[in-house]
């Protein structure tokens, strides 16, 4: 059995923290600003005093720091292959996180006795590792606990009535992924208090990988309060709780990960009854943005910095939707990302909200992949999750560039951008991971083959939808559930 090695906790870090956030949050103009520059101008020194691979891509001679504006922007896979020359720690390596991740039962430790770690998978392109460190944990749950719920407020994180809130977390199991790290890391806390069951909220994980008959099942044998999940999930738990095979009582849904439509919203809304939180995180900074009572998303521009970019990396204008965005992480000086690329496509709304917040507003587009409904034996409606899809080829097949496409309601088709190495070993894989899902949600007679056209891209954004249905005629035969 591995050493269970839980993170440490600095009672005046954390308290620094949730302080901070919470003086930005009263004024995000002011205190807000002065916060993000005084952490900017910290990371960009650690960075490149401290970091091999920031010190040799130094912009300029002299002995002032560059600004951020002159530091040249960086990809997932250029900071994953110099892994060893990232991290300003220099204990950290590929070949100790490798061997750390390679162990299921280390979810949620310490690595190196005080680093979560944790691998992005089901979104896009390669999968990256992201070593976090104290502080950026504390700005997530302080982000969490002031923002999540609609605007910077004073109100605790739990509803002070009818008890403690029990949190059902549905996502992508089986690996170190940011959604389930979190969890883990929060109920090795729960155990400090084990003295004090009464204090601690109940937090249950269950996986998105598997058939939603029996996650809704589990789910209502928990009998949670607050569901957290992506759009597409809980838009399929709101159709079975419409339907009357699910009968939650819950008081708020929590959702990211995914796009989340306007129809989605009102269907979510209208079966569980209660308020819809939708907010933007990505694993390299898990709460980027969240959303207020107007329905519209706030930048935390206190601890990270989006820049809006079009193909070629040069500034957008507020208003124009970019074509990807520049991170800059101002919470981990561990493993800094300045100016990381993100495929996301936003735009800041120029007019700012309604609401009269003064964080800045913005509109994410995107991610919006089909739920799949295929057929079984006996013709009967099988609902796939995009998500639980992508991760099982993601996984088992280990690509990363691909799109599923539904072209009849027995029959998926896979395509690999341009540049996967040795497509036909890798649709193997891939097929053999899709038939054990396939088999496990009732579906072993769906024909799974290799499409050599290149992925559609979407017509607007461009943008490489992972799973979807084939657009055109097939449509009438399969569909998409939206
Ligand atoms: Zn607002």
């Amino acid at each position: 059995m591995p050493t269970r090695a839980p993170l440490p906790m600095n009672p005046w870090l954390w308290s620094r923290t949730l302080g901070e956030t919470h003086a930005a949050g009263l004024d995000p103009l002011g205190t807000g600003v002065r916060q993000r520059d005084a952490r900017l101008a910290a990371l960009l020194a650690a960075a490149f005093n401290e970091s091999p691979f920031y010190r040799q891509r130094r912009p300029g001679r002299g002995t002032a720091l560059p600004r951020l504006d002159q530091v040249a922007p960086v990809e997932k896979a250029e900071l994953m292959q110099h892994f060893d020359d990232w991290a300003t720690d220099r204990q950290i390596s590929r070949a100790g996180v490798d061997a750390f991740l390679r162990e299921p039962a280390h979810l949620g430790d310490a690595y190196l006795g005080r680093y979560l770690v944790w691998t992005s998978s089901g979104t896009t392109g390669e999968p990256g590792i992201f070593v976090q460190d104290e502080q950026s944990l504390a700005a997530f749950d302080a982000l969490d606990a002031l923002r999540l719920h609609g605007g910077p407020a004073t109100t605790l994180p739990w509803p002070a009535w009818g008890g403690l809130p029990r949190y059902a977390f549905v996502a992508a199991t089986g690996g170190h992924f940011a959604g389930v790290a979190s969890i883990a890391r929060l109920q090795r806390m729960a155990d400090a208090f084990a003295l004090m069951p009464w204090l601690v909220p109940k937090v249950q994980t269950f996986s998105v990988q598997q058939p939603l008959a029996e996650l809704a099942l589990q789910l209502q044998a928990f009998g949670p309060t607050v569901l957290i999940t992506y759009p597409s999930c809980a838009d399929a738990l709101a159709q079975a709780q419409a339907e009357g095979a699910l009968q939650l009582a819950l008081s708020e849904v929590w959702l990211g990960g995914e796009q989340l439509s306007a129809e989605q919203r009102t269907r979510i809304r209208t079966a569980f009854g209660c308020r819809v939180h939708n907010n933007y995180g990505s694993s390299e900074f898990y709460a980027m943005a969240w959303e207020c009572a107007e329905g519209c998303l706030h930048l935390n521009h206190d601890w990270l910095i989006l820049e809006p970019v079009d193909r070629q990396l040069h500034a957008v204008p507020p208003g124009e939707v970019s074509h990807s965005v520049l991170l800059t992480n101002l919470a981990n000086r561990t493993q800094p990302l300045l100016r990381y690329r993100l495929s996301d496509s936003l735009r800041f709304l120029p007019g700012g909200c309604a609401c009269g917040s003064r964080f800045p507003a913005i509109e994410v587009q995107g991610r919006a992949d089909h739920t799949l409904v295929l057929h079984d034996a006996q013709h009967r409606e099988v609902k796939l999750l995009p998500l639980a899809l992508a991760t099982a080829i993601e996984e088992g097949a280990q690509v990363t560039r691909f799109q599923l496409l539904c072209t009849a309601p027995d029959r998926l088709e896979l395509r690999f951008e341009a540049g996967q190495p040795d497509p036909d070993a890798a649709f193997g894989r891939a097929r053999a991971a899709l038939h054990t899902f396939l088999a496990g949600h009732g579906l072993p007679g769906v024909r799974v083959v290799q499409g050599h056209a290149p992925p559609l891209r979407s017509g607007r954004s461009g943008k490489l939808h992972r799973v979807l249905l084939q657009p055109g005629p097939t449509r009438r035969r399969g569909r998409a559930a939206p």
